[in-house]
């Protein structure tokens, strides 16, 4: 499942492509994944748009597109959700069998395709008006990371979960920060000391930029030179070697030595999530927090 710095390297590979570019039509396979906007509505508004910016907020792509004929600006907001992805083909490329969305460009083709359609291609913006602080942005600090911690006697991890607290932190990195920074996932977010409250600030940036710089497994174009079925998408930059070092300090890694202590990688499931976790690195300081076997 795509996290934040996929949508980021996504994001960071799809704007100079996109920007400056107009949608001459719009074709949608898959109304489900522009819930609540309809197909009508998205056809009519993007009809003779051109896109004029690409960011990331949290998880999701936000399009900034420029209408002409209605002399106003539009936001596009994309979600990878599950399994989708996103990315350019020439005009006479055939079509994914899970195509979603397709827009027709002056040069080419914007797909969205999701063979699970959990994704998102909507004029609908609610979702970003509940986003929490964007973890890589100066608005995340530690002293605001600790207000909202104090507040709450969810575990670290499940807390770490909430959009509305660090937008963009998913499962994976949830896991590896708080390996990162020896935190056991089970403690209560208040009982964190402000000394683990920074350390983990630090661990969730430190996690995020290095997966970004890395960029994911994926590859990103769509020439596929070397690459498993040529297509897309997130993923790692071209140039970056074939031998791919597994990146992961403890997620999926249940079972195995940790890296550090030789520990056994635990899993436990908090919220319905995975867990993975070393339970040498990352001991829960207090007894009184020390959780019951269940
Ligand atoms: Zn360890």
């Amino acid at each position: 499942m795509p996290e934040l710095p996929e949508v980021e390297v996504l994001v960071r590979h799809l704007a100079p492509r996109l920007v400056g570019r107009s949608i001459l039509s719009v074709n949608v396979c898959r109304s489900r994944v522009l819930a609540p906007t309809s197909i009508r509505s998205l056809t009519h508004t993007l009809r003779g748009a051109r896109f004029v910016g690409l960011r990331r907020r949290a998880k999701y792509i936000v399009f900034n597109l420029h209408s002409p004929k209605r002399h106003s600006e539009i936001i596009l907001v994309g979600h990878l959700g599950m399994t989708g992805r996103m990315y350019l083909l020439p005009c006479d490329a055939p079509l994914p069998k899970h195509a979603a969305v397709v827009l027709d460009l002056d040069r080419g083709k914007f797909v969205f395709e999701d063979t699970r359609y959990f994704g998102r291609l909507t004029l609908d913006i609610t979702a970003l008006g509940r986003l929490g602080m964007e973890p890589l942005e100066a608005e995340f600090t530690p002293e605001r990371f600790a207000e909202v911690l104090k507040r709450s006697a969810q575990p670290i991890k499940v807390k770490l979960l909430d959009q509305s607290v660090v937008a963009g932190v998913g499962n994976i990195y949830a896991s590896e920060a708080l390996f990162r920074a020896g935190i056991s996932p089970r403690i209560p977010a208040r009982k964190l000391k402000n000394a683990q409250i920074e350390s983990l600030w630090r661990s969730i940036r430190e996690v995020l930029q290095e997966a970004i710089e890395r960029g994911s497994s994926m590859p990103l174009a769509y020439s596929g030179t070397g690459t498993k079925d040529g297509l897309f998408y997130f993923g790692r930059e071209l140039e970056a070697p074939d031998t791919y070092q597994e990146p992961f300090r403890v997620y999926d890694r249940a079972g195995k030595p940790c890296l550090e202590c030789g520990s056994t990688i635990k899993r436990l499931v908090q919220a319905a999530r995975s867990t993975f976790f070393c339970p040498g690195c990352q001991r829960s300081q207090h007894s009184k927090v020390r959780i019951k076997s269940s």
